[in-house]
């Protein structure tokens, strides 16, 4: 009804989006403070080999627990952290917690970690991954990087050079949400990623959409060219479980072999069985 009426939308929407960017302008003041105040901390999610169930690591997911709001998603205040500059320090604080924290791990499993666009551009960040690196103790081949075609896309040429620099460190680089953004095949071959991450969106919808299963079996297909694995982000059910496991899927990550959790709350052991019977939709953390 608003839309029929321009001057009408004009009147009713004006103060709706005042309210959310003051609501925005709040958040960033708060986020500045986050950091100093202990609010911000980080999560950790298993990634496994899908024919095996063998865990291969974890990935570092970023939480804010705020005093009054509560807590509130990356998907919200990343982007704002970004605009703002914050994601600077924020992103430092969380690989180099994500390092510390990992470097105690037995067996010593891999930690990746997800890097914004705005850190390539306007930090030295291979010379952080290095100092971070000496500084935990963590060995260079258990850190993976994590990034979409979006922080690519920024800056492709710098973004080529700081990931060379990264790679010959011995850290890995993984390709975030793939599926979601515009790299070319030529993009893919030339960043020569160690890991492609098939976004969420499409693991979900395949099984009722054979447009989307098509899409699945071209990422494969095309993981298997390149020799790099791809791992299956979102897996929620045993039944896209298997179906990527007879598509050739490596490896997989979603609720159903665990949700992110606080450091003491994950699984130690080294394999996650799951068969149709003993779940669904995991609820918890850990082999039970
Ligand atoms: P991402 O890197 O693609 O991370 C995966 C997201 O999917 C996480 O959301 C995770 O909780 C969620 N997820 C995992 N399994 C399932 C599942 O089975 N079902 C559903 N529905 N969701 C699942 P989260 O933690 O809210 O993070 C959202 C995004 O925020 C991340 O997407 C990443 O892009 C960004 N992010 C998180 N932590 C950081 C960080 O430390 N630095 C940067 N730059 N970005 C971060
Ligand atoms: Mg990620
Ligand atoms: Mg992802
Ligand atoms: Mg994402």
């Amino acid at each position: 009804r608003a839309k029929a009426d321009p001057i009408r939308k004009i009147c009713f929407y004006k103060p709706e989006m005042d309210e959310a960017l003051r609501a925005r302008r709040i958040l960033a003041a708060d986020l500045r403070d986050a950091l100093a105040r202990d609010q911000l901390s980080l999560h950790y999610q298993v990634q496994t080999s899908i024919a095996t169930g063998r865990i291969r690591g974890y990935e570092a997911l970023l939480r804010w627990e705020h005093p009054q709001i509560g807590s509130i998603s990356p998907a919200e205040f990343i982007p704002l952290a970004e605009e703002n500059g914050l994601i600077l320090p924020i992103g430092e604080w969380v690989l180099r917690t994500a390092c510390r924290e990992a470097a105690s791990w037995e067996p010593p499993y891999k930690i990746a970690v997800n890097l914004s666009a705005v850190q390539f551009v306007h930090a030295d960040l291979a010379k952080l991954v290095r100092t971070v690196l000496a500084e935990t103790g963590l060995s260079p081949e258990r850190l993976e990087l994590e990034l979409t075609e979006t922080t690519i896309f920024a800056d492709q040429k710098r973004a080529l050079h700081v990931l060379r620099e990264i790679k010959a460190l011995g850290v890995t680089i993984a390709l975030d949400d793939f599926g979601t953004g515009y790299s070319s095949l030529d993009t893919l071959r030339a960043f020569s990623f160690d890991r492609i991450k098939i976004d969420r969106s499409f693991c979900c919808a395949a099984a009722a959409n054979p447009q989307t299963l098509a899409i699945i079996r071209a990422v494969l297909g095309l993981g298997k060219s390149f020799g790099i694995p791809v791992l299956a982000e979102g897996i929620e059910t045993y039944d896209q479980l298997s179906m990527l496991n007879s598509e050739g899927c490596d490896e997989a990550q979603g609720f159903l072999l665990g949700r992110p959790a606080p450091l003491g709350q994950i699984v130690g052991s080294g394999q996650i069985t799951l068969t149709r019977e003993s779940r669904t939709l995991r609820d918890g953390n850990g082999a039970s």
